[in-house]
């Protein structure tokens, strides 16, 4: 089994990204991912797009983008799952530790098939955009700033699945690490193989072969993923992620329904 659990429901108008969170929307992804040979795929806005989420941002761009409804996108990706398509309810939330308790209350009356955790900003600077935190520190302490951020994230125990684990790479800038601290923490969270890294500088899957190995070796159950925002990427490079997770030694791809998860053959 092949799934794309990490996907931003978009449009392209007039050759600028919009957010489509309507049953067409994901009707458009199911097509592409089928065209890929993606089995299943399940829909992860990020949670800073939605009105009910706006008290708990800070950050010109989380304000900029949190006037969508979730519950407009909620219905199109229940009523896509009540026609039978092969979808999953998720979201990409990030791990905001000074709201966790009431960000959780204001996700609660959904009903989740799965949530992705997500370390973008670390004390509101960001990780993944410059300069950010590379503006402001060396690379080791970026990377642990990172690995701290994630392994909280884990310990919280509010996630499903660790989105895109070593993102701290996205530019390339990197330093030897010991992941094994997060490994001991993940207690039934997934790691998500993602090959969105491909298409970022770094041009590399997320995570790296040692973190995936490491992750193999502690019983760590995986997810696949393009983390696509567009239907044109759905699905996208998944042969790659499989191929890598082989590698490492996995044999069996997650499968998560109402937050519960099995294993599936993988590929
Ligand atoms: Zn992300
Ligand atoms: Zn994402």
């Amino acid at each position: 089994m092949v799934v794309d659990y990490h996907l931003h429901l978009r449009a392209l108008r007039d050759d600028v990204e919009e957010i489509d969170h309507t049953l067409e929307g994901v009707e458009r992804y199911v097509e592409a991912a089928s065209e890929r040979g993606v089995d299943e795929i399940g829909l992860t806005e990020h949670v800073y797009y939605f009105r009910q989420t706006e008290p708990f941002w800070v950050l010109p761009y989380q304000l900029e983008r949190c006037r969508h409804d979730l519950d407009r996108y909620c219905d199109a990706v229940l009523e896509a799952k009540r026609q039978g398509l092969p979808v999953k309810l998720g979201l990409e939330v990030d791990w905001v530790p000074e709201h966790a308790d009431e960000l959780e209350d204001a996700l609660a009356p959904y009903p989740w098939d799965y949530l992705l955790g997500s370390v973008h900003w670390i004390g509101g600077v960001a990780v993944d955009q410059r300069p950010g935190l590379w503006g402001e520190h060396p690379v080791e302490r970026v990377w642990a700033l990172y690995a701290g951020e994630l392994e909280a994230a884990a310990r919280s125990g509010r996630f499903d699945v660790l989105a895109h684990p070593d993102l701290v790479k996205i530019f390339g800038d990197r330093v030897e690490w010991d992941w094994q601290p997060l490994i001991d923490v993940l207690d039934g969270i997934a790691l998500e193989v993602s090959t969105a890294g491909l298409r970022k500088p770094v041009g590399e899957l997320y995570p790296d072969a040692g973190l995936l190995r490491a992750a193999r070796e502690a019983g760590v159950p995986i997810t696949l993923a393009s983390d696509a925002h567009l239907a044109a990427d759905v699905g996208r490079d998944l042969g790659r992620a499989v191929e890598h997770a082989r590698a490492a030694g996995f044999d069996t791809v997650t499968v998560f329904e109402g937050r519960r998860s099995r294993q599936e053959p993988l590929g």
